[in-house]
């Protein structure tokens, strides 16, 4: 069977490629030398099947694209106190190159030029040259993109002979101590980093590392850890397309990053990696088709991330007593079904505040929990050590590890003064007992 995924991309595709609305960026002139008809639209799974339709073998400058994963590797390299105190996380509300400072003088955020230059000048450590600083950025982006990123000399060069605003920022940080550094030497590191040349195939997979957790899923490689692909996304989510987040949240709803040679990149946590390339922007900077695109995908296939996922009716499936009448043997099986996280653990820890159980042993049957989130594994652990407690005996029915050692966190704790152990069992047949 052909998949119908592709032959959806090229619908939409095609349906927005008669938009020639918009201007392509030419404050940086060699980007307005790029050929407008270029169209892409790629999505990445998180296990890295890659859907591709229109050009995405083009290369294009990652321009401001480049700004979360260098905050990412900013993160990763000084953590977040250090980087917290240099630059903010609030949306500006002001255009991405304003010159410009919250009240205890730090950049609004890393997506906009002042706080990306400030990310970008934080970069490994205190006593690192700048060219330490832009190997440590090539290494880490071609890491989240899966292949070698080379950088576009042409538009670096013509960047730079323009970048008196960039300077500008970047003399206005110095001079107020957000960096030490030469100001010309940080501005040309972090010009250098915005013309790594991306496909839009590049892209989805970068952007689908973001979504799988901060590992890359061609390579199995983790680039930067859970918590600061959480941070990223977040800031992504709020400061992402320069002065149009809010329509883009209500619209779209997928955490994203766009630049002004026309990438747009978006990532939704769990799920997939999205990338198009269209040059011509709108008058926030954003990609035309690429916005329109989006929406459209969003819309279609529910990605808004505010989008209320299906939930399970009943998280307690149902429940029965097996060897039932035979005393000491008899236990009450709860069957769980579904994903499960807060809401759906605490269901489980309210139905057995409510009641009183009088079978001697407990069973949590959790042969249809596809998966459980740390918090659901823990809560649903400790109505366990709360029934052991009470004089129980409990039982795991795990015939897929989604509970793997139940015990170990019980171990680690000697207060906890466990009675007996949970005792995990593949099948119910082997609570089954033979009447005699
Ligand atoms: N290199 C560009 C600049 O700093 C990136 C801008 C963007 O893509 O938004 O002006």
């Amino acid at each position: 069977m052909k998949s119908m995924i592709i032959d959806y991309l090229s619908d939409v595709l095609e349906d927005y490629r008669p938009d020639d609305s918009g201007e392509q960026a030419s404050y940086i002139p060699e980007l307005a030398h790029a050929d407008p008809d270029h169209l892409a639209v790629c999505l990445a799974t998180i296990d890295g099947k890659v859907y591709a339709v229109g050009d995405p073998e083009v290369e294009f400058t990652i321009q401001s694209i480049s700004k979360p994963f260098v905050y990412a590797l900013a993160l990763e390299d000084r953590g977040f106190d250090t980087i917290l105190e240099q630059v903010s996380v609030e949306p500006s509300g002001e255009g991405f190159n304003e010159l410009s400072l919250d009240d205890l003088g730090r950049p609004f955020n890393p997506m906009i030029n002042a706080g990306a230059i400030t990310t970008h000048s934080l970069i490994g450590g205190d006593d690192w040259t700048e060219g330490q600083r832009l190997q440590r950025i090539i290494n880490g982006l071609s890491d989240f993109a899966g292949r070698r990123l080379q950088i576009d000399e042409r538009v670096c060069g013509s960047e730079l002979d323009h970048a008196h605003r960039n300077l500008a920022i970047a003399h206005m940080l110095r001079n107020y101590d957000v960096f030490t550094q030469n100001p010309p030497t940080v501005v040309e590191g972090y010009t250098r980093q915005c013309s790594l040349l991306v496909t839009a195939r590049d892209l989805a997979i970068m952007a689908a590392t973001l979504a799988n957790k901060g590992i890359n899923p061609l390579t199995g490689k983790q680039i930067v850890s859970a918590r600061v692909v959480r941070q990223v996304l977040s800031v992504m989510t709020t400061c992402g397309m320069y002065n149009s987040a809010g329509d883009w949240v209500t619209q779209v709803g997928i955490p994203a990053k766009s630049g002004v040679a026309g990438g747009l990149l978006g990532a939704l946590p769990g799920q997939v990696g999205l990338a198009t390339f269209s040059p011509k922007l709108d008058n926030h900077g954003n990609s035309v088709r690429g916005v329109r695109i989006y929406e459209r995908i969003s819309r279609d296939m529910g990605l808004n991330l505010m989008e209320i996922p299906p939930t399970v009716q009943s998280v307690i499936r149902n429940t029965t007593v097996l060897n039932e009448g035979m005393g000491e043997d008899e236990v009450c099986v709860y069957a769980l079904q579904g994903s499960l996280r807060f809401a759906g653990a605490e269901k489980i820890v309210r139905e057995f505040s409510n009641q009183d159980i009088y079978e001697p042993k407990v069973a949590f049957d959790l042969t249809d929990v596809h998966a459980l989130d740390r918090v659901a594994r823990r809560m649903i652990l400790e109505v366990a050590r709360r029934l052991i407690q009470d004089g129980k005996k409990v039982y795991l029915i795990d015939p897929d590890d989604v509970i793997p050692a139940p015990n170990a966190d019980h171990h680690a704790d000697p207060h906890l003064k466990l009675k007996t152990k949970i005792e995990v069992v593949r099948s119910r047949s082997e609570l089954r007992k033979e009447e005699s």
